[in-house]
């Protein structure tokens, strides 16, 4: 069915693309190897080392953000090496899926989807095994919407000889993830969720004494080897042919991200999360994450009633109102239904999301659930 409707992308990656980076990417390709680019991603050096806050070089890599992870696990650790992977869920779960195909020696912390980590539990798991060299975490957990207490954990590895590996995909500029002041030792992320970019770009920083590690592994992969692509950033290149438009695109981002103001972009995901937690609670419905401190400001995820699947209310608001709806991964599959809010999403686009949801639950909630929503988004702003 064609319907004389826009199509609006609530989903946790991809994300809207502002006119502004799709005009940027539509001009004429510059060769990867000449000027022109060398300055694009000479200023794209100094715009991400912002967005992470970091005096590291910031690592652009022709992948998806799977890809980042991919290179983390093996730029950092060699074979055989003891880590802890902290999972909470389907990306945590991917966490075990590569150190176990780099051939590490998990440690895996486990808990329920929905849950976080108590980093007590953290300290004491790693004092238990000093053979521990590192640990693998979500800052964001976007199957659950669960935000994972990564400053209070690199408050524990910072003064061990752990490296702390963080997959910010779905944080990074969505929420504050300042990499050197919380002393993270590797952070991740992607080009299609917060960053306002199509998907294939992923970004990998590390820390200066996980760029010591780097240079005593070796990869032992052909394409993600991070010491070889940091010899080539410090000459404003990448290693191999550059994914030219898309990182044109991401200049144009960071501009704007950076015109606009970090601060002000986390108050405005701050208020969209607010205004998204009061909508579904005054639609009657059960937030997943209930916990205050530890639900992302991305997404929300909302817990489906026994007799109400994910998947049928998705396709409805697909259908009748244009709106992209996520149910949840692996076994939330039905039980979970995220409501994504990250990057070029205003409160317009999260109302027609609110909308979109209580019109495709088989019976329409009543009240004033936009109204209170609205209220809450211009509360959080302070207005
Ligand atoms: C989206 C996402 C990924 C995977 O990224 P791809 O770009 O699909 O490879 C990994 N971790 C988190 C937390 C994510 O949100």
């Amino acid at each position: 069915m064609s319907s004389i409707q826009a199509t609006r992308m609530l989903t946790p990656g991809p994300t809207p693309i502002p006119d502004r980076v799709r005009l940027a990417m539509a001009a004429p390709l510059l060769h990867h190897r000449k000027d022109a680019f060398k300055t694009v991603l000479a200023e794209n050096q100094t715009m991400l080392k912002q967005l992470f806050c970091t005096e590291s070089p910031v690592i652009p890599l022709a992948c998806s953000g799977t890809g980042g992870m991919t290179a983390a696990a093996f730029n950092l650790f060699q074979p055989g090496e003891r880590v802890l992977v902290a999972t909470a869920g389907y990306f945590g779960n991917r966490w075990v899926d590569i150190v176990t195909q780099r051939g590490l020696d998990p440690v895996v912390l486990r808990k329920n989807a929905g849950e976080s980590f108590n980093p007590e539990e953290i300290r004491a798991m790693l004092d238990a095994d000093p053979s521990i060299r590192g640990v693998f975490m979500q800052i964001s957990e976007t199957s659950t919407g669960v935000l994972h207490p990564v400053k209070e954990v690199a408050a524990i590895t910072r003064d061990r000889q752990v490296l702390l590996v963080a997959d910010g995909i779905s944080a990074v500029s969505i929420s504050p993830t300042p990499m050197d002041e919380w002393g993270i030792d590797c952070l991740i992320t992607g080009s299609q969720k917060g960053l306002m970019l199509p998907p294939g770009l992923a970004f990998v920083a590390l820390s200066p004494r996980a760029w010591r590690r780097a240079e005593e592994v070796r990869p032992q992969c052909y394409y993600f080897d991070l010491v070889q692509e940091r010899a080539s950033c410090e000459k404003n290149q990448t290693h191999y042919t550059s994914p030219i438009s898309l990182l044109v695109g991401l200049h144009e981002a960071l501009t704007m991200l950076l015109e606009f103001g970090m601060d002000n972009v986390f108050k405005k995901q701050w208020a969209l999360t607010q205004m998204a937690r009061t909508g579904i609670a005054a639609m009657g419905m059960e937030l997943f994450v209930k916990e205050e401190g530890r639900y992302t400001w991305g997404l929300t995820s909302v817990r489906m009633p026994d007799n109400i699947p994910a998947t049928p209310v998705v396709a409805k608001a697909f259908k009748d109102c244009g709106v992209i709806l996520t149910a949840g991964q692996g076994d939330l599959k039905e039980k979970v239904l995220r409501l994504a809010h990250m990057g070029w999403i205003d409160w317009a686009d999260l109302a027609a999301g609110l909308h979109a949801l209580a019109w495709s639950l088989p019976v329409k909630p009543q009240g004033a659930y936009i109204e209170a929503a609205l209220d809450a988004y211009h509360n959080a702003l302070g207005e």
